[in-house]
């Protein structure tokens, strides 16, 4: 997997400060995207050893909340893995650090996956041009949802931030 950037504190990616990690690819090519140079697979730079290592340094800072993947997708296919094994090496290491990750696709659709198991909030969905709305906490359009992950495992319970 490539990656786009990692911001060491953010406030705007999810409740309160957080570890940002820009992954590379996306297929979803939503109409009216912020981020269109995340899409291609090969931009950036290969996520290796070292960058989880960064990761987890920026992780130990009390002040930091947790971290938030996003993208591009990091459920592009060729993200999946890479992004199943930081997740779970972040919550085995930080179980107290709560994790969000964004993607473009229904969270029905992708739920199983092994990243969904040690994700805490998953926004998802495609960014909806005709729906896009600035008043809404952490999302570009009204469609997208902030789930609850690890309380939606009968019916998913979103989450109301705005
Ligand atoms: S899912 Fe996100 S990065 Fe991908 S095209 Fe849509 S808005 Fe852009």
């Amino acid at each position: 997997m490539n990656y786009i950037k990692i911001e060491s504190s953010s406030l705007s990616n999810g409740v309160g400060w957080r570890v940002v990690l820009w992954c590379a690819g996306c297929e979803n090519h939503c109409e009216g995207c912020h981020n269109q140079e995340t899409w291609d697979p090969n931009a950036g730079k290969p996520f290796t050893e070292k960058e989880l290592h960064l990761l987890c340094k920026l992780l130990v800072y009390p002040y930091i909340q947790g971290i938030t993947i996003t993208g591009g997708d990091p459920l592009f296919p060729g993200n999946r893995e890479e992004v199943g094994k930081i997740t779970k090496t972040i919550k085995e290491l930080f179980p107290t650090k709560d994790i969000w990750l964004y993607t473009g696709y229904k969270y029905e659709d992708v739920k199983d996956l092994e990243a969904l198991k040690y994700t805490d909030v998953c926004v998802d969905g495609r960014f909806v041009q005709e729906l896009r709305d600035v008043s809404l906490a952490f999302r570009g359009s009204s469609n997208q949802r902030i789930i609850d992950v690890q309380n939606s495992k009968d019916e998913v319970k979103v989450l109301d931030l705005d």
